[in-house]
């Protein structure tokens, strides 16, 4: 299957999954992780496919790739940056998906002022308390988030999980709730929209949007397994 036959089948996936939770399929947006693969699979993408929005977890990967590919292109950073990386980050990365503490956020803040951008964040929530991964603990999430609103130069959209790896997509499911109902709580005693709700890759991406994802982070279903 080529690139752009993935992307198809991979939306009709979305379409169908939104359809059995009464959402609209344009509620969701498609970000195609392209990490690890090169700049010309992302054109084909775009060019074949009609794909616009991209995912990177490695700033480096976005300083080889995004120069080289059409402007139009939207880039989500969605793996952990480090604050020595901040300053390359964003002049490439619209998105940052993986905001994980008050000062990373103040420092974004910061940079983004020198630079005259406001980026799009999310706070990334370990919502499964999985040792291995970054990410807020909720409770911290909801001491930090009216500080983080109160940032100029940060346009909060929402959260972000990687939930722990479970035995099967459906046991996923109960993150997503969580994350999603953790989205709602945070909306409703700050008063912030927060409407993005990042959750859902290759493997459960259809939970998620049932779930009510608004972005969903998929990678080796579309440009195949990674090496
Ligand atoms: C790699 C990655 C993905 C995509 O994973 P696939 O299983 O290939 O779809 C999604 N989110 C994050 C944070 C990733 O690092």
């Amino acid at each position: 299957m080529s690139i752009a036959e993935n992307l198809r089948a991979t939306r009709e996936r979305i379409t169908a999954a939104a359809a059995r939770a009464g959402r609209p399929g344009d509620a969701v947006t498609l970000v195609a992780v392209s990490k690890t693969f090169p700049a010309e699979a992302v054109r084909e993408a775009f060019e074949a496919g009609g794909q616009t929005v991209f995912g990177e977890n490695k700033v480096q990967e976005g300083i080889d790739k995004v120069p080289v590919l059409p402007d139009s292109l939207e880039w989500h950073l969605i793996g952990h940056l480090q604050s020595n990386k901040i300053r390359k980050a964003l002049p490439l990365f619209g998105w940052i998906e993986t905001v994980d503490s008050l000062k990373r956020a103040e420092q974004i803040d910061r940079v983004a002022g020198e630079l005259a951008l406001r980026p799009k964040i999310l706070l990334q929530v370990n919502i499964g308390d999985d040792d291995a991964k970054f990410g807020y603990a909720p409770e911290q999430v909801r001491a930090d988030l009216a500080p983080i609103l109160a940032l100029p130069h940060l346009d909060v959209r929402g959260l972000m999980t990687i939930p722990p790896i479970e035995e099967s997509p459906e046991a996923t499911r109960r993150h997503f709730a969580a994350l999603r109902e953790l989205r709602d709580q945070l909306a409703a005693e700050t008063g912030a929209a927060l409407p993005e709700l990042s959750m859902g890759m290759s493997g459960d991406f259809e939970i998620a949007v049932e779930e009510g994802a608004t972005l969903v982070r998929v990678g080796s279903s579309i440009f195949g397994a990674r090496g």
